[in-house]
């Protein structure tokens, strides 16, 4: 059986173009005892993903020239040879960028569409919703009145934080990079503040204005120069969840900052990277909390879905540009 395949073609040199990636057919071979074929139903495109375009040691290992990229999909089983897994049955795993492919059943998890629409397990109720609920629960550790900023907060990840962090009884300010997203932010998702950091000229006076009694918590998705503002508004015993750094994954030099660690210091500030990953054998607590409050309807979430599997490079690409609100996935 042939089917379609996406691969690194080539290593950006910083901003990815289409160039990196290639389209091409591959011959499908038959499926084997303990394996399933798989229908590609939706992709979902990552910033992280970006970082393995480089061939550097990393937590995840780089993409391959020539192979295919990959990364969460969810998809239906359409031929089985497994004792787990029946066709029909809809499916999410770590997978190639195929229009079809085999896997083994280790590789894949079933997922219950009656508790949410697929494409969730990609979103809220996979990676983007458990980073959101690990960073600013276990790390950020929010307490009613507190002052929480969240950066990147139109993203995927970036409404989930925001609207925890109100569950928790916090004042929650977020940044994001246009006038539809600051409204959206404030309208649909409960922000008490937002600012479109594209706009204004002086981001540390804007956060200074906005954050009279400074900044408890900051939930770093973005880095670079819209950290700096928020951590000079930082506050005494703080704590930053760092998510991301997306405003520096294309750069091609070491980029230099204002030297944090004395404030950090004299502030008592606690600053934490962390992977999502690192809570794999809590992952239950986090599922647990965040099916609750969207069964509550306390959490809401958004998607930007592309269609067409041949357009995952182009919404790759587009979450450096900030073409979606919420979770980027891209619909075959
Ligand atoms: P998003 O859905 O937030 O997509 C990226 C968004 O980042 C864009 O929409 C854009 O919004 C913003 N952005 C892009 N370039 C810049 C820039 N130069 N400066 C400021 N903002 C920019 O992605 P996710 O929610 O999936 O991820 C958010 C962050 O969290 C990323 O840095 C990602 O790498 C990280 N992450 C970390 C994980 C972990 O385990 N630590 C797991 C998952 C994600 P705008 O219009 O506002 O500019």
């Amino acid at each position: 059986m042939t089917t379609k395949q996406i691969v690194l073609a080539s290593r950006p040199k910083g901003t990815p173009t289409l160039d990196n990636f290639r389209l091409e057919n591959i011959e499908l071979p038959a499926v084997q005892y303990g394996e399933v074929l798989l229908k590609g139903l939706y992709y979902s495109v990552d910033p992280y993903m970006r970082g393995r375009m480089n061939d550097v040691k990393s937590y995840v290992a780089p993409f391959e020239i020539d192979q295919p990229v990959a990364g969460g999909v969810v998809a239906r089983v359409t031929e089985s040879k497994s004792d787990y897994f029946k066709p029909g049955d809809i499916v999410s795993g770590s997978l190639p960028w195929r229009e079809e492919f085999i896997s083994a059943e280790k590789g894949i998890k079933k997922i219950d569409t009656t508790i949410a629409p697929a494409s969730y397990y990609l979103g809220i109720l996979g990676m983007t919703g458990l980073t959101a609920y690990f960073g600013l629960m276990h790390i950020g550790k929010p307490v009613p009145g507190e002052t929480v900023v969240v950066s990147g907060a139109a993203g995927a990840v970036g409404v989930v934080v925001g609207q925890i962090a109100k569950i928790q009884g916090c004042r929650v300010i977020g940044i994001a990079g246009s006038d539809e997203k600051i409204k959206l932010l404030k309208e649909k998702f409960g922000f008490d503040e937002a600012i479109n950091y594209k706009t204004t000229a002086d981001m540390k006076k804007a956060i200074a204005g906005i954050c009279p009694n400074g900044v408890d918590i900051y939930f770093d998705n973005v880095g670079g120069e819209i950290s700096d503002a928020v951590i000079s508004n930082i506050n005494f015993h703080a704590r930053i969840p760092l998510c991301g750094q997306i405003s520096l994954y294309n750069s091609t030099e070491i980029p230099v900052g204002p030297r944090l660690q004395p404030m950090l210091l004299t502030r008592s500030v606690l600053m934490q990277g962390f992977i999502v990953s690192n809570y794999q054998g809590i992952f239950a607590e986090g599922i647990e909390h965040l099916a609750e409050w969207v069964k509550d309807g306390k959490l809401k979430f958004t998607e930007t879905i592309i269609h067409g599997f041949d357009k995952l490079p182009t919404a790759l690409m587009g979450l450096f540009n900030g073409e979606n609100t919420g979770k980027m996935i891209v619909e075959a």
